[in-house]
């Protein structure tokens, strides 16, 4: 039997849930419409897994555990920290993640370049936990 995918509540908390952060964080989903549509489907499928909307763009020795920590829960501390979606959910109007604020040896800035914000009054509403953020991103690769 073919596997049936995530509950049609799931995926309408998760639409809903990107149609307030986009407009809440400045941004845009991508102009390719099934980059989105898969971002949505893994985080509805984790909604029915777990309970959360874990991002389902990392791979997670221990998703329980991950849980407890939060920091991967969408909208990611990344995201409300740096503004940053490396899953492409959360991105510019040319489908570009911005990387503007991340710190400048952080994988996103490798692959990205320079990505400025072009709604710096919007989002980053957990900006002071920057330096927490870096620690955590060192001690577990995360
Ligand atoms: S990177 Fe963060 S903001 Fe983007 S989909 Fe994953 S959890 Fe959500």
């Amino acid at each position: 039997m073919s596997n049936p995918g995530p509950s049609k509540e799931s995926m309408e908390r998760i639409r809903r849930l990107v149609a307030n952060y986009t407009r809440k964080s400045g941004t845009t989903t991508h102009p390719d419409p099934e980059v989105t549509e898969a971002v949505v489907l893994g985080l509805a499928r984790h909604l029915d897994e777990l309970g959360k909307p874990l991002c389902p763009c990392r791979f997670y020795p221990d998703k329980q555990q991950e849980i407890k920590r939060r920091s991967w829960i969408c909208p990611c501390d990344e995201m409300q920290i740096y503004k940053y979606c490396h899953c492409l959910l959360f991105v510019t109007e040319s489908g570009l993640p911005i990387t503007e604020y991340l710190p400048p040896e952080h994988p996103g800035r490798d692959a990205y370049g320079l990505v400025r914000d072009p709604t710096p009054d919007k989002g980053r509403l957990l900006k002071h936990r920057a330096e927490e953020r870096e620690r955590e991103r060192h001690a577990r690769q995360s």
